[in-house]
């Protein structure tokens, strides 16, 4: 079972629409070599400082998308190169992204993160106040971010029914807030959802973004 195999067995079940980000948090940079060797560009990482070290240890045409919680001093590590933050849970992460983006000359790609777990300990935007967001005068004046789509993790649990029904409302999210604010903006299309447990789910419930990890790099280890 190598990184190329399970890259290539996960690459063919993709619907036309997804993509697959190889979720490489944790793992040493001969891991990512060999996923990059197997043809794979899309990296997914939580950390700022190891994605940081990540870049600048290897290809540059890697697409880095930052998927875990950013905390406001960390974004300077990230905005010269980060292809999409999908983990925008706050009108103030959005404001100091805009911010650092500006002084780089870029326009960020993000997407707002949801809550759709049952859990509580996931972050995430409800729906009042993704759209308290997107009506804020401070947001409409936000020239260095442009948000793309929606970010969502189901809960844990081997009930397929509820990860099937959570990913359903994340659809459904993203349906209302383009008919509502993104009609005019085709780039507004991404639903990023779904990881090693759920991602088959995910895909037939639309998800254009999957995040594995464990199934392509194997189990983490947060000990070492
Ligand atoms: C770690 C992580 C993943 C990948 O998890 P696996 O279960 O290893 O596939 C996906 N999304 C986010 C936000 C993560 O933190």
């Amino acid at each position: 079972m190598s990184i190329k195999n399970e890259i290539e067995r996960i690459k063919a079940t993709l619907t036309p629409e997804a993509k697959l980000i190889a979720v490489s948090k944790t793992k040493p940079i001969e891991m990512l070599q060999e996923a990059y060797d197997a043809g794979q560009r899309l990296f997914g990482e939580n950390k700022a400082l190891e994605m940081r070290d990540k870049h600048l240890a290897l290809p540059d045409d890697i697409k880095w998308h930052f998927i875990g919680h950013l905390q406001t001093n960390k974004i300077k590590y990230i905005i010269d190169y980060v292809t999409l933050i999908h983990s925008i849970d706050s009108l103030n992460l959005l404001k100091e992204v805009n911010k650092e983006a500006a002084k780089k000359n870029r326009v960020v790609d993000c997407l707002l993160q949801f809550h759709i777990a049952s859990e509580d300990t996931k972050f995430g935007l409800s729906m009042d106040e993704a759209e308290d967001l997107l009506q804020s005068e401070e947001y409409k004046a936000m020239a260095n971010v442009r948000i793309v789509g929606v970010m969502g993790m189901a809960t844990f649990t081997s009930d397929v029914q509820q990860v099937r029904s959570e990913f359903a409302s994340l659809k459904g999210i993203f349906t209302s807030l383009k008919e509502k604010y993104f009609s005019e903006m085709p780039a507004f299309a991404e639903i990023s959802m779904g990881m090693s447990d759920d991602y088959p789910i995910a895909l037939e419930e639309g998800s254009t973004l999957v995040r594995v990890g464990s199934a392509i790099f194997g189990a983490r280890n947060y000990n070492i």
